[in-house]
């Protein structure tokens, strides 16, 4: 009687929301990358579980796709992705080691960005005790003021190197403020103290742009970059057409529909009151599921071209859509409403939350079914 429903059918008819991950786009949009930098090697930041995307889906994409390079936060980050890839995959910890974490780093084969001489110093210790040389990134402070080491740290460093007895630096780096803004003076200014720092390592190349420091210009690429927003569509560069191509596309469900006449209160503290009869859906995801609460009485759903606008507060669970300018009974329990894809990106939804795409992705969380295309 109950038939034959699989359990993967089962988990899609009951999902509150199905978010679908285009691989095929997140390859595309590496090789774009790839194109735009010429001869520089192309990482992956994955860090935030592939920014909420599910780095043990997307790292594996990307190494297909010819990536070597791979940035994390956390050191356990990079553990949980190691065995993923494969052996000639370089994983790099952008927040660096809390000490204590140097053997098993080593071990793992993992290598540390080093953003204080505390760092350094725990780092070549530890490759000293193991009589042998270990990997690292060297991380300058070039006007951020948030990791790496600051002018003072780079001038006792470069006054004493025997602090980096043992650590052979692969690649200095840096990180921009204000990437994803051409016009900002700080590019420049830090590109300037970027090469400063840099010039007193002869030989040891520049790692510095993500996303938006790749679209600033040739002369921000270096011979690594690290783009991670660009790989998962959202815009490398504030205000212009976006050249990424979508990967990521969320639709959710319709739990209950109703038509309210006008006076009616709508959603927490009554914040909303109907000006006029609306008829009105309540979908299954809200603040717990990356729809922010800022986007009460902002922003929309559509279904098709049609904008269905968001009315009242944003709960946990649910929010409710003003679907009037839909005809009656087009929208019942268990339909779809597009909250990203074809007709609202990424970057609509972040603008309406007053907040960036990369919030957006993170914060989408656990719920929704996920299916990888
Ligand atoms: C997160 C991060 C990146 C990736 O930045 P996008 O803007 O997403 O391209 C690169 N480098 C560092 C140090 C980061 O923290």
């Amino acid at each position: 009687m109950f038939g034959e429903i699989s359990n993967d059918q089962l988990a899609l008819d009951t999902a509150p929301g199905i978010l679908t991950i285009d691989l095929g786009a997140l390859a595309a949009n590496y090789r774009l990358l790839r194109q735009r930098v010429g001869a520089a090697r192309v990482a992956g930041v994955v860090k935030a579980d592939a920014y909420g995307l599910g780095a043990l889906r997307v790292a594996p994409t990307l190494y297909a796709a010819g990536c070597r390079d791979f940035f994390v936060a956390q050191f356990a980050e990079a553990q949980a992705i190691r065995g993923a890839l494969g052996p000639d995959a370089r994983l790099y910890v952008l927040n660096g080691l809390q000490p204590g974490a140097e053997w098993a780093c080593a071990e793992a084969g993992i290598i540390p960005v080093l953003n204080s001489l505390d760092q350094v110093e725990n780092w070549s210790r530890h490759a000293r005790a193991r009589g042998g040389e270990l990997p690292a990134l060297l991380q300058f402070d070039t006007g951020m003021s948030r990791l790496g080491l600051p002018p003072e740290e780079v001038e006792t460093l470069l006054a004493e190197p025997s602090r980096l007895a043992g650590v052979r630096v692969l690649h200095v780096m840096s990180h921009l403020a204000s990437a994803d803004d051409p016009e900002s003076g700080q590019n420049g200014a830090q590109l300037a103290q970027m090469r400063r720092f840099a010039g007193a390592f002869p030989g040891v190349e520049m790692c510095f742009a993500n996303s938006g420091g790749i679209f600033l210009g040739a002369e921000y690429h270096g011979a690594l970059v690290r783009p991670g927003i660009a790989l998962y569509g959202g815009a490398p560069t504030a205000g212009v057409a976006n050249p990424m191509a979508p990967v990521v596309r969320l639709d959710v469900r319709v739990v209950q529909t109703r038509t309210v006449p006008a006076g009616a209160r709508i959603g927490y503290g009554g914040a909303h009151v109907a000006a006029r009869e609306m008829r009105l859906a309540t979908i299954a995801a809200g603040y717990a599921d990356g729809l922010r609460r800022s986007l009460s009485d902002r922003g929309a759903a559509y279904v098709g071209a049609t904008r269905l606008p968001i009315v009242g507060r944003v709960s946990m669970d649910s929010l409710t859509l003003d679907v009037s300018a839909l005809p009656p009974g087009a929208l019942k329990l268990g339909g779809l409403v597009e909250i990203i894809g074809a007709h609202q990106t990424l970057e609509d939804v972040a603008r309406d939350a007053g907040t960036i795409s990369y919030e957006i992705l993170t914060s989408l969380g656990s719920r929704y079914h996920r299916v990888y295309r």
